[in-house]
């Protein structure tokens, strides 16, 4: 669908800057640019398909009286189990405040006191309160709202929608534009887009698995293409798996924020057993990992998980938490009164396109921000609402970079047609996709070990085999790189688990950096050592 003229800003055929997605990264970053003129290509609708949109808790900010910007390092330090870049977070949560500003210059209606001030909430593993929240669990659908409504008002933005992204194109040094497949990657034409400067802004990856929190077009299609570029991929290795996701066969599955375990909801087996508070000190709010793999445990067990909300919060549970209250009414629960059944699902992921400070990957003329980044403030473990916080403070850095210096424009013959190279996916249908999400979920899930994971390299490498589709191979290449590189790390480590190497290990105590010429080579001496 295109919602404005095509083509009406180009230059003799070449966009200025093209956005690959409409999260909150890509649009924050276009309305930075603003009055550059900028092209954002979304798969869906803007406001549709992206986690942004979902997000229940809110956003980050070191703004509350007594809070302050080393605590907020020192949080996020902590949760990212040892690896996290202290030069990149100190960055971030310095210009959190300023950025929380901009969104509520942008229209954003986020909760205040009586007195007008910012009200913040504070979640698991904050030594304070400094999360920015709407109405309880309405912060993304509010913070989407608001950003559309400035996009759409903004002239020199050309949104796009409808058009999946499935290759960046490399000239020599530079990426020099994107080729995509209109009508939600359904046409059986490509359009090409040469662009002076492209920014990757697609979100993260939780539909390569089984059991996952986000919108199917998040499913690690920038990481695959970034790095078919050429682009170093950073901690591939580090998926954060949700504890409380909502266990009700919905795909995907709707999530029960933490701010709930915030305010003293507990989580109970089947036999009514707080079973938190014999894994851990903190119990429900320990670090999310931990929680995930007691859930798990349970589950797997066959003894069940349940979130019980009904003391803590009890009748004030729908106007406190309305979109949980929704979801679960749906399903006939009642969470007023009864436990919620909970599974742990993946949520968000760690790694990504390593990027700069300025938001630059490894190849000229191409950044990136949001979800499909690495760029080193999370470890090996998000701290809870640092994602969006990451996305607008990277997407603005990115803007006044750009804005500074733009690689020269390629100029090679780019027809509007890029051919019908190969046909459409119906990526969330396809037999091959499904096998692909269980295996990611039996063999590189909550807890893995060197056998599942040789398992996983060896079917990825069938199904990588006997594909011909260029969508799906950015998505095979994610999955392998991730399974490359938790075979590597031989320990465990925030969001990475290894049964047969539990323990964080010194020699780790490091970032992975791959390319995917890197992966493959080490994919093949793996199965070549110990063929199935
Ligand atoms: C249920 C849920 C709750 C969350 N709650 C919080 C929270 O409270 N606080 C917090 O900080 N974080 C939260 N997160 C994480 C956070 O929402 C995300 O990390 C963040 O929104 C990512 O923003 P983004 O702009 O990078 O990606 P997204 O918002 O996912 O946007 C990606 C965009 O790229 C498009 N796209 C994808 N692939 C292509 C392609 N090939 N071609 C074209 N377009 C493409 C998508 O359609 C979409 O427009 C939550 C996530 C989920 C799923």
């Amino acid at each position: 669908m295109l919602t404005d003229h095509f083509r009406p800003q180009s230059f003799n055929g070449i966009d200025d800057i093209v956005i690959v997605g409409g999260g909150l990264a890509g649009l924050f970053c276009a309305l930075k640019l603003a009055p550059r003129p900028v092209t954002i290509l979304a798969a869906a609708p803007i406001g549709h398909g992206a986690s942004s949109a979902w997000a229940q808790g809110g956003i980050a900010a070191a703004m509350n009286t007594g809070d302050t910007f080393e605590k907020h390092v020192a949080d996020t330090v902590a949760a990212g189990a040892g690896i996290v870049d202290e030069k990149m977070t100190r960055m971030m949560v310095a210009e959190g405040p300023a950025r929380i500003h901009d969104l509520l210059e942008y229209g954003v209606p986020f909760d205040r006191d009586l007195e007008g001030k910012l009200l913040l909430s504070r979640e698991a593993a904050h030594s304070e309160r400094r999360i920015v929240r709407v109405k309880g669990d309405m912060a993304g659908k509010a913070i989407m709202e608001a950003l559309i409504a400035a996009v759409r008002s903004t002239p020199s933005i050309r949104v796009i929608e409808g058009y999946v992204v499935e290759e960046l194109v490399r000239e020599g040094r530079f990426i020099s534009g994107v080729v995509a497949r209109p009508d939600a990657g359904q046409s059986k034409t490509r359009v090409s887009f040469p662009a002076r400067a492209v920014v990757l802004c697609s979100g993260g990856l939780g539909h390569l698995y089984a059991v996952t929190t986000n919108p199917w077009e998040a499913c690690g299609q920038g990481v695959g293409m970034a790095a078919r570029a050429g682009a170093i991929i950073a901690d591939p290795e580090f998926v954060q798996f949700h504890p409380t996701a909502i266990n009700i066969g919905k795909d995907p599955a709707p999530l029960a924020t933490e701010a709930l375990r915030g305010d003293g909801a507990i989580l109970v087996n089947s036999k009514g057993h707080r079973f938190m508070l014999d894994i851990h000190a903190d119990g429900e709010l320990a670090p999310r990992d931990v929680v995930s793999r007691g859930v798990f445990a349970e589950v797997k067990a066959g003894r069940g998980a349940f979130l019980d909300c009904t003391k803590a919060i009890g009748t004030h549970f729908p106007e406190m938490f309305p979109t949980v209250y929704a979801s679960c009414m749906a399903a006939g629960i009642d969470p007023v009164t009864q436990p919620i059944p909970v599974a742990p699902a993946v949520h968000y992921h760690m790694g990504g396109v390593l990027t700069d400070g300025e938001g630059r990957t490894s190849i000229d003329g191409l950044w990136a921000a949001g979800e499909v980044t690495s760029t080193g403030v999370h470890g090996a473990n998000r701290l809870a609402s640092n994602s969006l916080l990451e996305a607008v403070v990277f997407a603005a850095r990115i803007a006044e970079n750009i804005k500074g210096t733009l690689p020269a424009p390629k100029l090679t013959e780019w027809g509007d047609n890029a051919g019908e190279s190969d046909d459409p996916v119906t990526v969330e249908d396809s037999p091959p996709f499904k096998r692909l999400r269980g295996l990611m979920s039996e063999c590189v899930g909550v807890v893995r070990t060197r056998e599942s994971l040789l398992h996983a390299i060896r079917e990825i490498a069938e199904l990588e085999r006997v594909n011909t589709r260029l969508r799906f191979s950015n998505i095979i290449t994610t999955a392998k790189l991730i399974a490359v590189a938790a075979l590597q790390r031989t320990e465990s480590r925030g969001g990475h688990f290894r049964a047969d190497c539990p323990t964080e290990r010194p020699e780790w105590q490091r970032r992975t950096y791959l390319t995917l010429a890197q992966a493959e080579r080490l994919a093949a001496e793996a199965i070549e050592t110990e063929p199935a």
